[in-house]
This record gives C-alpha cells, sequence and structure tokens, in this order.
C-alpha cells in the first residue's frame, strides 16, 4: 500500500560527508557522524563512514543496536549522557560515551571493571548553551575523582552549543574549552586525545579560519545529512540539500472556497485556525498527516504549492498555482501544470520533520543509491566448492541473495588462474579438499595491490594459529622484500591480521603472536566479551587501513560449543562479516565434510557469510 515515505539517496550522503570531513581534515579535525535523526539507520552510517567519518554518534542505545545488527563496525560514542540505571548496557554496548555526573560515570567504571574493560569518557562542559555538562568550576575537581576510577579513561572534554539557548561557537568559547583541556591535563598530568568542539553549528568557524587548532573532533549530523550548518540554516558549500525527500500521495484534488463555511470553533488539535480568503482555490489532500511527520517542517519541491494545514492524518496544499516539473506533455500544457490525482508530491524536510518521519513507523524509508553492505555481491565464483554445491537447488540459494554465480575448478596455480575473474568483480569463495589459502589470498592481495593499491586485512577463525609461512609479510628475506611489485603483494602484513576463537597454541605460536602482535581473541575472550563484540572487535582491527577483508574460516572451529563455538555463534558471526560490507574473499577451503550432514552445516555457513538470513530483507 503506497503510503507516505521518505527517500534516502546514500550516495548524495556519501559525497556530503566527503565535504564535511574534507574541510575538517584541512584544520585538523576528524568528525563524528552523527545519525541519531535516521534512528541509527545503518546504510546512512555506512555512507557516512565511506565519506570518510572516523566513527558515529547516535544517542540512543536502541539506536546503537541497529547500527551494530547492521554491521557497522566503527567506534561509536553515546550522545545523550547516560541514565545512572543503564550503566552495565552501556559499556557493553559502545566504547565510549559523553558524560557529565560524576555518579554515572562511576557506575559505568564499575559496570565496566566487572565485564573486564575500560570505558572512554568525554567530560561534557557546559560554556553557556545550558544543555548538557559540567559547570566550569566544577569541571577540575570532576575530572580529579573521576580519573581516580578503574574501569573508565578520560578520553577528551568536549561541549555542545545552538541546542537550548542556541549560544553561537565562537573563537572565545573555543578557547575556553581549550584551556579546560589543557587545566585538566597539566593538573592531572593526563593527555586528552579529543577536544569535542560541537555540532554543525561549529562548522562555519571551521571554515572562517578561526577555530583553535588544539580543537580536533566535531560530532556532525545536520551539515551531511541535510546540507545545512544550523546557525542560520544556510545550505553548507560543497553539499546538496535533498538527500532526503519526503513524499505522499494526493488522495483528493477539489476546488474549494478558502474560509470554512459556518461558526467555528476550535480545531482537531484545540487551536483556532484563522483564514483569509483568497476565493475559490485548487486544494489537494495528501496521505500524510501528523502521525507522520512534523508538517510545518516541510518544504514543496514544486513551487506554487503551499501548505495550509494537516490533521492527524491528511495534509492540505494549496495547488492552486501549482506546478509540477515531473509532468511534461506538450500537448496539454495548461493541464500538466496542474497536480493530479494519485500524484506525488515530494517535500525536503528540514530537521524536525526528518526526525518524525524516520521515527514514524507510518513512512517508509527508502534507501537509494549505492549501500556497499552487500559490496561486492553481483557476482560469486566458487572455487572447488563441491559437495558443498552439489546440487541446483543450492546453487539457486545464492540466486536469492543477489549474486550470478559461477563454478570453477583450478588447474595450475589458482594464485594466476584467480586473476581474471577478479578483475571482472567475482567474489571467490574457497572450498574443495585441497588447502587453498596461500593461492586464494596472493590473488585476491595482488589484485587489490595493483587494481585499487591497497592491502586486504585478514580475518582468520582458527581453532588454532596455523597460518601457513608464506602468507606473512614477516617471514619474507630481506630480497624477497625489495622485490615489492611481486612477492610482498601476496603477504598479509601482521598489522592486519586477526586471529579469532582460537582454541589452544604451541608455546611457538604463541611467539609469533606475541612478536608480531598478532590482534588474537581466544574463546575465552568469547565466553567473557560474546561472539558479536569479538568479531565486531575483529573486523574493526583486520579492517582498518585495508581494502577489505579476506576471510579464513576453519570449520573446526564449530564444534556444536564443546570447546569452540555453538552453531548459532558461527552463524551469528558469519552474518556480522557479510553485513560489514568488507568481505573480498571467503575460504573454507583444505576441509572434507564427514557426512552429508557437515555438508549441509557448512553449506549454510558458507550462505551466512554471504549473506544470508533468517528472515530475507
Ligand atoms: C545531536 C548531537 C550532535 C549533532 O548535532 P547536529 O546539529 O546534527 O550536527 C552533536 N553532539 C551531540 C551531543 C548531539 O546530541
Amino acid at each position: 500500500m503506497a503510503g507516505p515515505s521518505v527517500s534516502i539517496d546514500l550516495d548524495k550522503t556519501r559525497a556530503n560527508a566527503r565535504s564535511v570531513t574534507r574541510l575538517c581534515a584541512d584544520h585538523g579535525i576528524q568528525v563524528t557522524g552523527v545519525t541519531k535523526v535516521t534512528c541509527g539507520m545503518p546504510q546512512v552510517a555506512r555512507a557516512m563512514l565511506e565519506g570518510g567519518v572516523a566513527g558515529i554518534g547516535e544517542s540512543r542505545l536502541e539506536n546503537i543496536h541497529r547500527l551494530q545488527a547492521g554491521g557497522i563496525v566503527a567506534p561509536i560514542t553515546l550522545l545523550r549522557v547516560p541514565p545512572l540505571s543503564g550503566a552495565e548496557e552501556i559499556v557493553a554496548s559502545v566504547d565510549m560515551s559523553l558524560n557529565s555526573e560524576i555518579s554515572v560515570v562511576q557506575a559505568l567504571a564499575r559496570a565496566a571493571e566487572k565485564l573486564g574493560r575500560v570505558h572512554e569518557i568525554i567530560l561534557m562542559v557546559d560554556i553557556g548553551d545550558l544543555r548538557e555538562g559540567f559547570w566550569p568550576d566544577d569541571l577540575l575537581p570532576a575530572a580529579r575523582e573521576i580519573n581516580e576510577f578503574p574501569g573508565v579513561r578520560i578520553a577528551g572534554i568536549g561541549t555542545n552549543l545552538s541546542c537550548y539557548g542556541g549560544v553561537l561557537p565562537t573563537e572565545k568559547n573555543m578557547r575556553t574549552l581549550v584551556d579546560h583541556a589543557r587545566r585538566i591535563e597539566d593538573t592531572l598530568g593526563l593527555s586528552l586525545g579529543i577536544i569535542s568542539g560541537g555540532n554543525s553549528s561549529s562548522l562555519p568557524l571551521v571554515a572562517s579560519g578561526k577555530m583553535p587548532p588544539e580543537v580536533n573532533q566535531l560530532r556532525i549530523g545536520e551539515a551531511i545529512l541535510l546540507g545545512r550548518e544550523t546557525i542560520y540554516r544556510k545550505p553548507w558549500p560543497g553539499t546538496v540539500q535533498d538527500a532526503f525527500v519526503v513524499s505522499a500521495e494526493v488522495i483528493e484534488l477539489k476546488e474549494k472556497p478558502s474560509v470554512p463555511i459556518g461558526a467555528t470553533g476550535q480545531d482537531a488539535f484545540g487551536h483556532k485556525p484563522r483564514f483569509a480568503d483568497k476565493g475559490e482555490r485548487l486544494r489537494a489532500i495528501l496521505n500524510i498527516g501528523r502521525e507522520d511527520v512534523d508538517v510545518w517542517g516541510l518544504q514543496p519541491v514544486s513551487p506554487g504549492v503551499t501548505i495550509l494545514g494537516a490533521s492527524s492524518d491528511h495534509l492540505i496544499l494549496d495547488a492552486g498555482e501549482a506546478s509540477t516539473s515531473e509532468v511534461k506533455d506538450g500537448n496539454r500544457e495548461a493541464q500538466a501544470d496542474r497536480v493530479r490525482l494519485g500524484e506525488e508530491i515530494r517535500f525536503l524536510p528540514n530537521y524536525s520533520a526528518l526526525l518524525a518521519a524516520m521515527t514514524s513507523g507510518y513512512v517508509e524509508k527508502r534507501p537509494t543509491g549505492r549501500d556497499r553492505s552487500l559490496w561486492p555481491a553481483g557476482k560469486l565464483l566458487a572455487v572447488g566448492a563441491s559437495p558443498i554445491f552439489a546440487e541446483r537447488r543450492e546453487w539457486d540459494v545464492l540466486e536469492s541473495l543477489g549474486y550470478t554465480t559461477m563454478e570453477f575448478t583450478p588447474k595450475g596455480g589458482p594464485d594466476q588462474d584467480l586473476a581474471p575473474f577478479l578483475n571482472e568483480g567475482f567474489l571467490p569463495v574457497l572450498a574443495g579438499r585441497e588447502p587453498a589459502t596461500v593461492s586464494g589470498f596472493s590473488a585476491l592481495s595482488r589484485h587489490i595491490a595493483y587494481r585499487e593499491e591497497g592491502v586486504p586485512g585478514v580475518l582468520w577463525f582458527a581453532r588454532e594459529p596455523d597460518i601457513p609461512r608464506e602468507l606473512l609479510a614477516s617471514e619474507l628475506t630481506h630480497r624477497e622484500a625489495l622485490d615489492v611489485a611481486g612477492v610482498q603483494a601476496t603477504r598479509v602484513s601482521s598489522e592486519n591480521l586477526v586471529f579469532l576463537c582460537l582454541q589452544h597454541a604451541t608455546p611457538r605460536q604463541q611467539d609469533m603472536i606475541r612478536r608480531l602482535r598478532i590482534e588474537t581473541y581466544t574463546m575465552e575472550d568469547v565466553d567473557l566479551l560474546g561472539i558479536r563484540e569479538v568479531v565486531r572487535n575483529g573486523l574493526r582491527k583486520a579492517a582498518s587501513g585495508t581494502r577489505g577483508l579476506y576471510v579464513r574460516f576453519d570449520p573446526r572451529c564449530a564444534d556444536n560449543g564443546r570447546d569452540g563455538l555453538s552453531n548459532r555463534e558461527v552463524h551469528l558471526a558469519l552474518e556480522l562479516v557479510a553485513l560489514s560490507g568488507l568481505l573480498r574473499g571467503f575460504d573454507v577451503s583444505g576441509y572434507v565434510p564427514a557426512g552429508s550432514r557437515e555438508v549441509k552445516r557448512l553449506r549454510h555457513f558458507v550462505l551466512s557469510a554471504l549473506g544470508k538470513r533468517i528472515l530475507s530483507r
């Protein structure tokens, strides 16, 4: 059924983010992209991240869980100061939060200790806007007290302006913020990594070059999403203002008088309406109302349409002078100028209208443009896949996920054989009884090095860290290392290698992990933190600075939860891999399933890594 909708152009969002992050980067500022107005839509977060934001800021835990379930592995900061009662859930869900109450931080610290983590704290300072923040006189004593709590670390300070009091960010109040930071650093002997100088309203100060250089972070929502600074709501240079468009359908179109007939009392919302008499006008009623959107925050895209009013479910437009540029019918130009019954009328929402539309369960959300969540889905190359995908029926499942599939059995060196397929954009899935990790990774890595000038990371689900030496960059001889164009491109640097779900390691393997500082999560970590958190951390670490991931999954990690993972844990882990959008190659090679049940189990694991969920989208 066609109800109201909001369309979300992810390409425009990505480009807006790019503009804002470029400007900020020129001034030494990292951007935290704020998704709260979209209720934590993962596609929007992903577009922001591709546009260069360093992390995501969210105000609600529900939204944060949605982002994480949607495969966002970037660092997430909780923006709304936490409630005293929610400490444990917050520490379990995010790495960093903004804070303004000592006892809340104390509760966070206790929860963090209990969970064996360190939670990072940004101390908020109120420099005049009268929303959240320590009062300046109380800041230093508070920092001193908080600094003693184990379980939390003061990562920086921040402020929020233009929200409640409408106080503008200026060189002067930003300098005050920096001074507070310096005083904390000097008195407590700390180094504050983050000085967070506010939201979209701080961009004009950055652009003017007057932002103190010590301010190194901004938390930006509106300027990226709606392309406006928030002091005068003027379009922000280099951004577009129509990434979000609200639409509703004309359900009645009639000429009516502009003044109601009969004695008037209150309207549906308890107000006494007033009317100007403009005679008979063409009036359109749309199927959108106050239950869907803040109607006064809508701006019609077509000129000549004006909003007259709204009830819960109806928006009434004056379409008397309407012209819809979308309709082009040369023969009936006079008519084509008019709004028509059944037509979709489009509006640009302001922040408040967008917030309501995104929150309303009645408004359909339509992301458009390129979401790379299943990138590079489209073409799948099964290498030595039988018997996992032995039957036609199994290939059909892959096709229902949106893949076109192809099977390939390498003859000579798969390393070379794979190259043409990679060039055509195939995602390789390596299976079969022969171990193919060295050749599979080498081919992918070489491809990425030449085509995209980058490296892939490796996420390795392993019972034991028995990685072949030929894969490790650290094992290159000096001579090989000099041959940059050749061998080096086929190796993984220990920086971008992460082991997950280890069950044991020999003394030599332990030594390798320590020596090369390979990020490693054991089954003990899985017990302590949960599989979701472990995979999220692993994805983040393995992918940082790379062009996606080669994921090696040793099926022996899954032993129905005896010493390793349960089936459900494997599915969740691999679904997260798929959702991250980082997968460039998937490898279960060298393992021969024992019987048809084992084959089926492995097939379902592979499908999870390729994006299959219990309920398809
Ligand atoms: C919402 C919010 C932001 C982002 O504000 P925009 O005006 O959308 O840029 C930044 N910081 C905090 C604390 C917020 O709550």
